[in-house]
């Protein structure tokens, strides 16, 4: 007998499978010794009073075994010697249109200006020893993107369901655990996804596609107003699917000068916000205990608005780091990833104002792209010139005072004490301390010197739109060239960059139908 039920249940019975087994048998007199499993469909927290539940979906398995479906499988047939599609970028957006084009029966041919997930690491490691940005190979580039060292938080605004699942069971299917597909929150964590990445990587190169490291796109091949390929270290001939991410600041570059239409787009900026872990535990759980042995790390979202623009968290990273995310020298550039655990001592988040295009002076279209180099540059100046990234504590910072010291942080490259109220740029500065004044009222103890703002965080989206058209996902002017994913403005995140990578490969495979 299979049933399914919708429960509601205190943490220590969500958490351990045999007292959810009895408290499934008491209440719904089930004999306990015949329930052969009990598989979670779905799972949320419910913080909002002092005793804190869980909402559970389950499906019950009584006398008889459960089917091997805890997910959704793709076939990937053989594609060697299929018409190739060239994939400009291997992170979530890239690598999901590569999958796809196999699933359609064509040859991806994967270009990724930086390195294997696993050499990768080692750079990202130099960081904090050396103090320098490897300008090919640090935490936005390199396989997996943007997305491969970050949180791995798997949730979107999207309201397409079906897409969003098939990226999640796509997920699973290289090695995620099959737990995204249950949690309201899904989350891989950063010690956990490089294995799904080379998963996925040598899916696509057993099928058929290949995957080039540290080869790097540097021109279009245009045939009048159509791209015929690309060029990095020789010609790569097909349709192009331009997954670049939104720190690749040389395509943009390269394509304003190539006349290939982009436009300024708005982003958000501020600073990453870590508190105590154990405080917002207590904060989010009611209780001084915090989080106890079965409640995750606590997580908060906070959205207002302060003279007609958002100021809002992104991004939280729960018992998580801040980590330096800059492509280049002369940047200080912040960012945040926890591992699946999500067990450290700190919690963060990106605090930020948002920014519109007609905020900043100029006309031109990669105006956004240089307020926010100037920012991070600015930041590494007052960084002492290398990683040790500007910070100072909340209350401080709110009340515009410079702090004598700094609470212990998980940054690894060191933070150094600077009046952040006094250099970030007014409209973003003044805007967080009102921002942080409301939610100190929503929240009682966040707003505390217990807490560090480090600067900058600016990447939280791509400065720029390469322009598209909504039916052919194929840029507005140029055939064959497909923008894709965050860097041309179509996505925010790892679930929504990978649902655009598969709209890209559809639209890119019937573009080879039609020529
Ligand atoms: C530290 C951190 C934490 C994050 N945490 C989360 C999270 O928890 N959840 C979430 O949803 N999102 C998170 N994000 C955002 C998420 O990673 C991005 O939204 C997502 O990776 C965008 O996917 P993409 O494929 O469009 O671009 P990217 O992931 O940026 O990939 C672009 C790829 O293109 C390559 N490339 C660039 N230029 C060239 C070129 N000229 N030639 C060849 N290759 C090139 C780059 O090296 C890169 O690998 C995080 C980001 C960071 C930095």
């Amino acid at each position: 007998m299979v049933r399914e039920y919708q429960i509601r249940v205190m943490p220590e019975v969500a958490a351990q499978e045999d007292r959810l087994k009895r408290w499934l048998a008491d209440e719904y007199g089930l004999d306990l010794m015949s329930i052969s499993q009990v598989r979670i469909l779905r799972r949320s927290i419910d913080a909002r009073q002092r005793q804190i539940y869980v909402n559970l979906k389950v499906r019950t398995y009584v006398g008889e075994e459960p089917e091997n479906d805890e997910f959704v499988w793709t076939e990937y047939p053989d594609v060697e010697g299929r018409p190739q599609v060239i994939v400009v970028g291997a992170g979530p957006g890239g690598l999901f249109a590569a999958l796809r084009l196999i699933e359609l029966g064509y040859r991806p041919i994967v270009l990724e200006r930086g390195k294997n997930v696993h050499e990768r690491k080692k750079d990202l490691a130099s960081i904090t020893s050396t103090q320098q940005v490897d300008s090919e190979s640090n935490y936005c580039f390199g396989e997996g993107g943007a997305g491969a060292y970050s949180d791995g938080k798997l949730y979107t605004r999207s309201k397409k369901r079906g897409s969003t699942e098939k990226i999640l069971n796509v997920f699973c299917q290289h090695g995620a655990s099959t737990a995204i597909l249950a949690d309201a929150h899904p989350h891989i964590g950063t010690d956990r996804l490089p294995k799904v990445i080379e998963a996925m990587r040598n899916n696509i190169i057993r099928c058929g596609g290949e995957v080039h490291f540290q080869t790097k796109m540097t021109q279009l091949i245009l045939d009048g107003d159509r791209v015929v390929g690309c060029l990095a270290d020789r010609e790569y001939l097909g349709p192009v699917i331009l997954a670049t991410g939104h720190s690749a600041r040389d395509v943009y570059r390269y394509l304003s000068e190539a006349r290939i239409e982009i436009e300024a787009k708005g982003i958000a900026v501020g600073v990453r916000l870590e508190h105590p872990s154990l405080l917002i535990d207590q904060i989010q759980y009611h209780s001084r205990q915090g989080r106890g042995r079965w409640l995750p790390a606590a997580e908060y979202s906070m959205v207002t608005q302060v003279e007609g623009r958002g100021v809002y968290s992104f991004c939280m990273c729960p018992g998580g780091f801040v980590i330096p995310a800059a492509t280049g020298p002369e940047q200080i550039v912040v960012n945040g990833m926890s591992p699946a655990s999500r067990g450290t001592q700190w919690s963060n988040s990106g605090m930020v104002v948002e920014v519109r295009p007609e905020d900043i002076d100029g006309d031109d279209e990669l105006k956004v792209m240089r307020y926010q180099a100037e920012l991070e540059r600015t930041c590494w100046q007052q960084g002492n010139m290398r990683q040790t990234a500007p910070a100072q504590r909340m209350s401080d910072f709110v009340g515009g005072r410079l702090s004598y010291d700094l609470p212990r942080s998980s940054y690894a490259p060191g933070l150094i004490s600077s009046p952040l109220h006094f250099w970030l740029p007014s409209e973003i500065s003044h805007r967080l301390q009102e921002g942080f004044k409301v939610f100190g009222r929503q929240a009682h103890g966040f707003l505390t010197n217990e807490a560090v703002l480090i600067a900058v965080e600016t990447r939280t989206s791509s400065p720029v739109r390469i322009v598209r058209d909504r039916e052919t996902l194929q840029h507005v002017r140029i055939q064959g060239l497909f923008p894709c994913g965050e860097g041309a403005g179509y996505a925010g995140g790892i679930v929504s960059a990978g649902v655009d990578g598969e709209r890209c490969a559809e639209m890119a495979a019937a573009y080879l139908q039609k020529y």
